[in-house]
């Protein structure tokens, strides 16, 4: 059995395998694909003290600090389960078992898409995800915020700081966000907000994303948006769906309940980065939360009787 298993091999994951390794306990890694979400972005510029770098660098970066240290490594494979005996277990699709005497939970989360034509193929050429990453690649253009909910709103109001002018499609007829956001929002200049709008494609000039088509959906009348920049806000979604049947507690969101150690509610489970309630997801946040979790997963095991 480990002593640490970590579950999935993003920032969070891979902070908290080297945290674990350095104490020189049997730590492991297991992850549908390492580098998560890091892998699908192109330009970071807000990790600090490194002021420009892409996914797949960072990515290749993080692998090989990992595997500077003594941590068995398993890619390509899902957990399905997790449960508590006298160890603890998680459940791999393939059928597989891993022993461990601590997890720490590292799943990270996806961006819900809008699934419409050009919006995959303009991923980093203008359709963007996270307004804190990305909004200063469009300081002083155009840009559309895809969803009124309190991200999409909050997106607006930090974008209408650095770009020309944001406008916001909202599929209903009202705006989901908190009222003193949406009042916010409402008192900028360049913000624009457009209600009972469903959005049908991003349009591209084969390199980067010009706009966007959407149907107005009280007149049935399709209308296009010109935008260098589109923010998809519709939902960050959790990897949890694998806990659901665990005794994990999860917030209504379907986010790991964590508090400031990165311990669960259950004794020896950990978690850590964008599968939490941790406020904020970013690759430095999830950095910090991946050590964190590692240091108290090794207090609660020099603190137990080894089976
Ligand atoms: P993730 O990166 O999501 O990693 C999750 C890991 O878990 C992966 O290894 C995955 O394969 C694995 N996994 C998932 N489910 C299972 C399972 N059931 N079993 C086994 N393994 C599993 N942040 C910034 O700070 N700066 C940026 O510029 C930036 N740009 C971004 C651009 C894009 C397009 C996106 C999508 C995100 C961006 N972010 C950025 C956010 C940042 O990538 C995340 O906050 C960060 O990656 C979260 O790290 P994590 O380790 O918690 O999760």
């Amino acid at each position: 059995p480990y002593e640490v298993l970590v579950v999935g091999g993003g920032p969070a994951g891979a902070s908290a395998a080297i945290y674990a390794a350095r104490k020189g306990i049997r730590t492991g890694v297991v992850a549908e694909r390492f580098g998560g979400q890091v892998m699908d972005t192109v330009g970071i510029e807000n990790f600090i003290s490194v002021p420009y770098t892409e996914g797949p660098k960072l990515v290749a970066n993080l692998e090989q600090h990992v595997k500077d240290y003594d941590v068995d490594i398993v890619t390509e494979q899902m957990a399905a389960s997790l449960k508590q005996g006298e160890y603890i277990e998680i459940g791999l699709e393939s059928g597989a078992t891993l022993k461990t005497r601590s997890v720490i939970l590292a799943t990270g989360a996806r961006w819900k898409e809008m699934q419409v034509p050009g919006e995959l193929e303009y991923r980093g050429k203008g359709v963007a995800y996270c307004p804190h990453c990305d909004g200063p690649l469009f300081k002083g253009k155009k840009v559309a915020v895809i969803g009124g909910g309190n991200s999409g709103i909050e997106a607006a109001i930090d974008l209408a700081g650095i770009v020309e002018s944001v406008t916001v499609l909202e599929f209903g007829d009202t705006l989901k966000a908190d009222q003193v956001l949406q009042t916010k929002a409402r008192s900028l200049k360049n913000v624009e907000i457009i209600t009972n709008a469903m959005t049908t494609e991003v349009r591209g000039d084969g390199q980067k994303a010009v706009g966007l088509t959407y149907t107005d959906r009280t007149s049935g009348e399709s209308k296009q948006l010109d935008a260098a920049g589109i923010f998809v806000q519709i939902g960050l979604v959790p990897n949890t769906e694998w806990l659901k049947n665990s005794d994990v507690e999860l917030s209504r969101f379907g986010e790991i309940e964590i508090d400031n150690r990165g311990a669960t509610n259950l004794p020896g489970v950990f978690a850590a980065g964008d599968a939490t309630t941790v406020p904020y997801k970013q690759i430095i946040i999830a950095m910090g939360a991946g050590s964190t979790a590692a240091l108290s997963a090794f207090d609660h095991l020099i603190r137990t009787p080894s089976p």
